[in-house]
């Protein structure tokens, strides 16, 4: 299950000795804006608080300069947020939308306030709170200026800063961050230190993937930690916030963490929160190698295609991409498009002849395959499995 432990400490709870889980190295990886990444990357767990995380050395922060470096945000879609798609319906909603009107079936926002976003890339979040809370006022903090111009124009936004929160002005009723604390290496520091932006009581929404529903997650070469709801709610806890939601349902596949701020705490986190955490972590990764056995096996097929054209469709096609001559999608903004230099179907149009791999979790993907039986399309879905 692992094969060493590693010189470097958790870079959550700083605690010496993590655990390599085995295997992880001899897959392909792919990058937060996917486009495929190299073999080669360790993931490690850790004994005592139980967050997987990748091992923060140096050849890490190397390769994420890099990746950053030539960071373009959802390039498959113009820029577009990505849809969240109902694998039983079908139906998608814009994943900002879809969180904060699950936040407001559960918390009564004040009418009035100042919002901060921070890691706000082109805005999806604003455009969509501008929308939801008219009243407040809004603002973005980014790495650099590109999106100025598009997250300026959004209703409601007062600027987009570049640089680190605490070099923002005047204090905030909220803050969130999407998608945004999985990539930051010593996350307990970085949130405790937010805390001086925030009002007294004020709310921090955390939008992070959940690697239990989406094993796909780990093979993210830039993302530092790879959370479940307990390892989610422990990080913010040990910064000093109180928890009020660590949600699984909010948005599929994602966790959406809401936390009051608050006075730091005298008690100390108990270890070992997460004990069976190597377990998961290790079955997850020997998932994804077996997945990657059926979709090679399922390519020596005529005509083969991937379901999808996000991380886990990027990934298999950095694994056994020659093999592959079409993609599948049902997000209009992608379909009609090529993707890795082939062309991107819609369900419909799909070749009738071919079979597609549908490169989703287990549940998501049975539900897709039930759904587009219908079609002709052989639709071939990864192994079962239970994390
Ligand atoms: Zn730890």
């Amino acid at each position: 299950m692992s094969d060493s432990i590693s010189e470097i400490s958790c870079h959550v709870c700083a605690s010496p000795g993590l655990a390599t889980v085995k295997g992880f190295e001899e897959l392909c990886r792919v990058t937060s804006d996917c486009k495929p990444w190299v073999r080669g990357g360790r993931l490690s767990v850790c004994l005592a608080c139980g967050c997987v995380q990748k091992v923060i050395d140096k050849e890490w922060l190397s390769e994420i300069e890099r990746i950053y470096g030539s960071y373009s945000i959802y390039y498959q879609s113009d820029g577009v947020e990505q849809a969240v798609f109902d694998s039983n319906s079908g139906q998608s909603a814009l994943r900002s939308t879809r969180m904060l009107e699950a936040l407001a079936s559960h918390l009564k926002l004040p009418e009035a306030g100042r919002l901060l976003d921070v890691g706000c890339g082109n805005g999806a979040l604003l455009r969509a709170f501008s929308r939801f809370a008219p009243r407040w006022t809004l603002a973005g903090a980014e790495l650099n200026d590109k999106t100025r111009e598009t997250v300026e124009s959004i209703e409601g936004v007062e600027a987009l800063y570049v640089g680190a929160p605490a070099q923002i002005p005047g204090d905030f009723d909220m803050v969130t961050m999407i998608h945004m604390l999985e990539h930051i290496p010593g996350p307990v520091e970085y949130l405790s230190n937010l805390q001086d932006k925030l009002k007294p009581g004020a709310l921090l929404l955390v939008e992070v993937p959940n690697y239990l529903q989406n094993p796909f997650d780990l093979l993210v070469a830039d993302h530092s930690s790879h959370f479940t709801a307990r390892t989610a709610a422990d990080l913010i806890r040990r910064a000093g916030y109180e928890v009020m939601f660590a949600a699984t349902d909010w948005v599929p596949k994602e966790l959406t963490l809401v936390a009051r701020a608050s006075l730091p705490k005298e008690e100390e986190i108990p270890a070992s929160i997460e004990p069976d955490s190597l377990k998961a972590a290790s079955r997850t990764v020997e998932w994804l190698r077996a997945t990657v056995s059926a979709a090679l096996e399922c390519s020596k097929q005529e005509m083969f295609g991937l379901f999808g054209t996000s991380i886990a469709a990027t990934w298999l096609f950095a694994e056994i991409g020659d093999a592959v001559s079409f993609f599948v999608d049902e997000d209009p903004a992608r379909v009609g498009k090529t993707f890795m230099g082939r062309p991107v179907y819609h369900p419909d149009e799909a070749p009738s002849a071919g079979h597609v791999f549908v490169a989703l979790p287990p549940v998501m993907a049975q539900a897709v395959g039930k759904r587009l039986a219908k079609t002709g399309v052989q639709y071939h879905l990864p192994p079962a499995h239970s994390f």
